[in-house]
Formats: C-alpha cells, sequence, structure tokens
C-alpha cells in the first residue's frame, strides 16, 4: 500500500523517512535487543535519545542556554493551565490577545487561576485579520502577554512577534512551531503540542526563559511545576519516552532537510502555491486577509457547500485525506505542515481544478 497524502491538522502526518527509519528500530534499537518503548527511562540509551533530541531542538530554534527546554505531557491544552499556575503569581494578572479558538480556549482556563484581561480580539473581523498592535490595552504589571502565533483552525497566522517590552511573551506556537526561522530570543516561554511538526500526540514542548522558573503558585501540581519539571531533566516521572525519541528522529531529519531556513522556504512555497489558486479560482475562497494567511493550516470553502461530501468523497478517492475542515467552521482544511511533500500540496491543487471544472 503507498501513503496517501494526509492533510490532517493534527494528528498529522510525518516525514516518511522518520516512520522507515522508528520501523527498521523498532524491535532492536541498536543492539539493544529491545525497542525504545521497552527501555527504561534511567537508561544510558534512553538518556542518549533525550539528550540528542533536546540538543538536536536547541540547534535547530536556535535555542541558548538562558532557555530550559522540557518534554512535558498532556498536550499544548494542559499548558493553558499550567501557564498561570506558574506564572501568574498570587492576584496577578495576564494579558490575552484573542485571535480565534485555540487563544479562546487559552483564555478560558487562564480565567480559573487569576485576573486575565483580553488586551486585543481578532472578534470584529470575523477571526479574519490580526487587531491593530496600536490598539491593544496592554498592560507594562502584566504577569505576561499570551497569544496565539497560529490559529490552525482559522488559519489565522501573525506575520511579526509583538514587542511586549519587559513583559514576558508567551506563545501557543502547536500549529507554527520549527515552520521557518523564528527569533526564539523574543519569547519567555513558547510551548507545542508535538503532533504538528515535531512528532506524536501528547508530548508537549516547552521552552522557557531561566529566570521565569521557580515562581510557580503553592498549589501548582508538583507535575505542572515548570521548575521542578527543569531539575529533574524532563524526568520526574516516567516521561513520553517513545514520543520523544520521535520527536528526536523529526528533529534530525530536519536537520537532513536544511532546518528550519529550509523549511521555510518550502513552506513559503506549498503555502504560495495553494493560496495562489484559491484566489484565482471563483469556485474558492479563503476568508482570512492575505496578510495574516497561515502558512500551516489553509482553510477554504467551495461556492456551494451542498457538493462538500462530493468533494471529499473524491479526494478521498486519490489518496488526498482529511481535507474535512474543523466541525466548528465547516469547509475544508489543508494542513500542510513540514513532513507535507511539496508533490501532495500539487496533487492538492491539481484535483482541486478538475473538480471545479467538473462541478463548478
Ligand atoms: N493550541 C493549538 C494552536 C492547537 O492547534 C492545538 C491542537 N490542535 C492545541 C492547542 C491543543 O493541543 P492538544 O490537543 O495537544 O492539547
Amino acid at each position: 500500500m503507498s501513503r496517501a497524502y494526509n492533510f490532517c491538522a493534527g494528528p498529522a502526518t510525518l516525514p516518511e523517512a522518520v516512520l522507515q527509519q522508528a520501523r527498521e528500530e523498532m524491535l532492536d534499537w541498536r543492539g539493544t535487543g529491545m525497542s525504545v518503548m521497552e527501555m527504561s527511562h534511567r537508561s544510558d540509551e534512553f538518556v542518549q535519545i533525550a539528550e540528542t533530541a533536546e540538543r538536536d531542538l536547541r540547534e535547530l530554534a536556535g535555542i541558548s542556554d538562558d532557555y530550559a527546554v522540557l518534554f512535558m505531557q498532556g498536550g499544548a491544552s494542559s499548558q493553558f493551565a499550567t501557564i498561570p499556575l506558574n506564572l501568574l503569581g498570587e492576584g496577578g494578572s495576564a494579558d490575552y490577545v484573542n485571535t480565534g479558538i485555540w487563544s479562546k480556549k487559552a483564555i478560558a482556563e487562564a480565567k480559573r487561576y487569576g485576573n486575565i484581561n483580553v488586551v486585543a480580539s481578532a472578534e470584529d473581523s470575523g477571526f479574519s485579520s490580526i487587531p491593530d498592535v496600536s490598539a491593544w490595552q496592554t498592560s507594562a504589571d502584566a504577569s505576561y502577554l499570551h497569544y496565539t502565533p497560529n490559529e490552525t483552525i482559522g488559519g489565522l497566522e501573525f506575520d511579526f512577534i509583538p514587542d511586549s517590552g519587559s513583559v514576558p511573551l508567551v506563545a501557543d506556537m502547536s500549529s507554527t512551531m520549527l515552520s521557518r526561522p523564528m527569533d526564539f530570543s523574543k519569547f519567555g516561554l513558547i510551548y507545542a503540542g508535538a503532533q504538528k511538526n515535531i512528532g506524536p500526540s501528547g508530548l508537549v514542548v516547552v521552552i522557557i526563559r531561566k529566570d521565569l522558573l521557580g515562581k510557580a503558585r503553592r498549589e501548582t501540581p508538583t507535575m505542572m511545576n515548570y521548575q521542578v519539571i527543569a531539575d529533574n531533566d524532563s524526568m520526574y516521572n516516567t516521561p513520553a519516552t517513545y514520543s520523544w525519541y520521535l520527536a528526536g528522529l523529526v528533529f534530525q531529519w530536519m536537520k537532513a532537510q536544511g532546518g528550519v531556513e529550509a523549511m521555510g522556504a518550502i513552506n513559503a512555497r506549498k503555502a504560495k502555491k495553494l493560496y495562489d489558486f484559491i484566489d484565482t479560482n471563483d469556485f474558492y475562497a479563503n476568508p482570512i486577509d492575505p496578510r495574516f494567511r497561515s502558512w500551516m493550516n489553509v482553510p477554504f470553502t467551495l461556492a456551494d457547500d451542498a457538493l462538500n461530501a462530493d468533494f471529499l468523497k473524491g479526494a478521498d478517492a486519490r489518496g488526498l485525506l482529511n481535507l474535512k475542515g474543523h466541525r466548528s467552521v465547516g469547509g475544508m482544511r489543508a494542513s500542510i505542515y513540514n513532513a507535507m511533500p511539496e508533490a501532495g500540496v500539487d496533487a492538492l491543487v491539481q484535483y482541486m481544478a478538475e473538480f471545479a471544472k467538473e462541478r463548478g
């Protein structure tokens, strides 16, 4: 059986070379007589796997020693609570920017722990554009400023890093992490659920400036305390070892592709191809302000919703899978993360053109 082009938003397609390597190493990892899944997390072998993954991630993303890199569990959603518990302090307040569904979830959870100010919202534009920074009602004494650089469902992406002054900038990079070069030194904390550009779901990578460690509130569960996780090299409890290993394989694959610079160039090309096609074909539409269109998640609608089911059926038949839009917004969505080959985007565009011609 040949592999399909899987446009799922997450868990998402992984590089075929990574899956091949994982298969080859499955039963006997480098002469140990066992799979990585069966190894003690305290073994020399696994510690080596874990350290290599962290080193490669630091190298890829350009993360300095001022930051701790944590491999945590519970997905990106668990961070919605973990962040305020660690950074808000007793009676503190934090600023949040609302650009869509994932921002809203982060805001709703943070509100359980303190005074949360929504300093800007894309709601007025129907979440189709980033609110003008000059109108953000940020506060200089906020514990942090949180935003979502890429809204996976809406397909709305920042093309800049907000300047938060001396307030630590916190970003949910789940669906944009490692998609292009980014200056991580501008952030206090970033987090990313792994199941898009990094590896299997459940794992969440947290990169935190070390001066922000040690500020957790007293009631913070031990497993959610960044200081504890950092002090224990992300092995306070049994980590998600196999996911960590697989993330490491993805990082090695990315390095072999030429790192984030090369990925960024390919991703820009893939996104441009798809948006250019949508813009020049009356049958399809994407509602996002062109400046803020996501490179990773491309939502689009057909001229007639009654054709959605046929469109998806035809796509499936060609091995173009998971194009159905999120249930909250409808339409279609093509997620084109790092591991989606350019040929996948070409095949999608070709199918879209043919479908429009036949049914439009
Ligand atoms: N934030 C963003 C931007 C996401 O895209 C997602 C998942 N699609 C999440 C958070 C939640 O991630 P998880 O399912 O790993 O909790």
